[in-house]
């Protein structure tokens, strides 16, 4: 059986195993045990966001994942009255 594509590799919740600053705001401090998010655009690249950021972050994700089930429900809808 085919598995499902994981499309958020590149995004996970880590907890910080030391103060790390957000990359959003460096006046953000992450403590270390503080839960982060983090996002890894590149090899060798990853910013590290913090807690009320990753709030922020997850919600517009959440609002692109919900415009994109929107759009697949709408055609799925349209396909099932025709
Ligand atoms: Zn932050």
């Amino acid at each position: 059986m085919a598995t499902v594509k994981n499309i958020l590799k590149h995004v996970s919740a880590e907890t910080a195993r030391r103060r790390r600053k957000c990359y959003r705001k460096t006046t953000h401090l992450i403590l270390k045990g503080d839960p982060c998010l983090v996002v890894r655009d590149g090899p060798q690249s990853q910013t590290t966001y913090c807690t009320v950021c990753a709030s922020e972050i997850l919600a517009k994700a959440d609002k692109s994942l919900a415009d994109l089930h929107t759009h697949f429900t709408a055609l799925h809808d349209a396909s099932s009255q025709a």
